[in-house]
């Protein structure tokens, strides 16, 4: 059994064909899926699809990218949303940095409440952290968190990997690993222990090497899972198995 440990299924792209694409996830082994949340606007869809049939778990913060939606009681907001829901959501995220985007202090300070958010609620969290590998850790290791959590579509260097795995964090791999010309990280990959990592599509977007152009969809974690395989001299079975394991360590999941 695989799962997709990032994928946004509440975005307005798969409205036409969720259960379609669940379907086809499914046929590919792929059959639990952990949804973040982006904005307060998205967090009755993120929980609508926890109690749908599906085994989706859903994680509710807010991502850098939206940072002009976050209107000043957005972190209030999540707030009272976590504590209301407490059971029913496995992480806090997504949240995080992104060196691309304008706006890096209120970007940081978004992030920091953030943190102390899942310090507060015993949660792990799900980390968006673009160019920015060594700030987000010293931000991580300042928090002084208790669960740890997934540095999302992880790219970085093997010594900024190791720093990660110290904090009580894992990577997620995705589409970025199935590239050839993706060396540097594809080495890193190669070398992580097996605790270390869990596989991501982040649907709709990040599409898969030969794949470039279309919407990505869950069950295309069987195809990292067949790249990681790969680097690793592994097998799809035994990646599975350590991903899934270590998916359910992390965000302590019954599946
Ligand atoms: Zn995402």
């Amino acid at each position: 059994m695989l799962i997709d440990s990032h994928c946004h299924l509440d975005f307005a792209d798969f409205t036409p064909d969720r259960e379609a694409v669940i379907a086809r996830a499914e046929q590919e082994d792929v059959s639990a899926f952990v949804v973040p949340a982006t904005t307060v606007a998205s967090f009755p869809a993120v929980l609508a699809l926890v109690d749908s049939p599906a085994r989706i778990f859903g994680a509710l913060g807010l991502h850098p990218y939206f940072l002009s939606e976050h209107g000043d009681d957005a972190l209030a907001a999540l707030h009272q949303a976590l504590d209301q829901h407490a059971g029913q959501v496995v992480a806090l995220g997504e949240c995080g940095f992104d060196a691309r985007l304008a706006d890096h202090d209120a970007q940081w300070q978004l992030f920091e409440v953030q943190l102390s958010m899942a310090r507060e609620f015993s949660l792990p969290v799900i980390v968006h952290c673009v160019r920015a590998n060594d700030e987000v850790a010293k931000r991580i290791k300042q928090a002084r968190l208790t669960r740890g959590g997934i540095i999302h579509a992880f790219a970085g260097s093997q010594v900024q990997a190791e720093r990660f795995l110290e904090l009580g964090f894992v990577l997620g791999l995705g589409g970025s690993v199935t590239y050839p010309r993706a060396n540097k990280l594809r080495g890193v990959v190669a070398s992580l222990p097996d605790d270390g990592f869990v596989l991501e599509t982040d649907s709709p977007d990040m599409p898969l090497c030969g794949f470039q152009g279309q919407r990505n969809e869950p069950s295309r974690v069987a195809k990292v899972a067949d790249v990681v395989a790969e680097l690793r001299a592994s097998s799809r079975h035994d990646i599975a198995l350590s991903t899934t394991t270590n998916v359910q360590r992390i965000l302590q999941l019954n599946v």
